[in-house]
């Protein structure tokens, strides 16, 4: 395996939870390239809510699965989260302070249900930027060791500095020693912004994406799809060439 695909799950995979236009040719490519390319799942989802549509052959096989926001890890034989990648999360971060700190804002923040919330994450439905904007410096000033990522218009976690999306890419690709310019993260949302804005990695936006993605500066290593959803990551893979060429046209017949 010397190539990896980070990508998210809702809204770039899939469209309302339903396989998206395209999703069966990449299914097709990555059987074909299974040997060279690997592939990582990133998203907000829980490790069994993803692990049902891996079953359920909605999606192909991973080699990973990062769920709740790239707070924990799972790799084969998917028994329990990834140790190394635990600790790897944990470094600095307070959890106790932490709800100490959130706890002054318990009134106006609504929280997610039980199973989006671990030891790595809690996550509120927030749409006020005001009230976001007043827990992350709240969370900065107490230096806990924490991030918040806003996402899809609505989901504010708060996760430790060293979990998100572009650790998992970082941490993958180290353990599989796959080279930072052979990697290509996709996304639709802001939970995707931080590996998606890494100027080592090819990054694809997929065209239906949220708003929160329309800051993002233009650069050569991120190509902003026309096509939605998984067509918009198969259009940004073979912009950047990530396929081998003979293999995009075999698929094409
Ligand atoms: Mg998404």
């Amino acid at each position: 395996m010397d190539k990896l695909i980070v990508s998210d799950i809702d809204g770039t995979l899939l469209d309302d939870g339903d396989a998206s236009m395209g999703l069966v040719t990449l299914r097709k490519l990555f059987r074909v390239n299974r040997e060279r390319v690997g592939l990582v799942y990133a998203t907000g989802r829980t490790f069994s809510s993803t692990w049902r549509l891996v079953q359920d052959k909605v999606l192909p096989m991973p080699n990973g699965i990062a769920a709740l926001v790239g707070t924990e890890l799972w790799l084969a034989p998917w028994q329990r989260p990834d140790p190394d990648y635990e600790e790897h999360v944990g470094r600095g971060w307070d959890k106790e302070k932490v709800q100490e700190v959130l706890s002054a804002f318990a009134k106006v923040l609504e929280l997610q249900p039980k199973e989006y919330q671990s030891g790595y994450k809690m996550s509120y439905f927030v749409s006020d930027a005001k009230i976001m904007e007043d827990v992350a410096s709240a969370l900065e000033e107490a230096k806990v060791g924490a991030q918040t990522i806003f996402s899809a218009g609505k989901h504010f976690d708060v996760i430790p500095a060293r979990a998100g999306k572009r650790h998992v890419v970082e941490y993958c690709r180290k353990r599989w020693d796959i080279e930072p310019g052979n990697v290509l993260v996709s996304g639709d949302s802001g939970n995707d912004a931080d590996m998606l804005t890494d100027p080592e990695t090819m990054g694809v936006i997929v065209g239906n994406a949220e708003d929160e993605l329309k800051d993002i500066e233009e650069s050569e290593d991120i190509h902003e799809s026309k096509l939605p959803y998984a067509a918009g990551v198969l259009e940004g893979a073979q912009a950047f060439g990530f396929w081998p060429r003979d293999q995009v046209k075999k698929e094409k017949k």
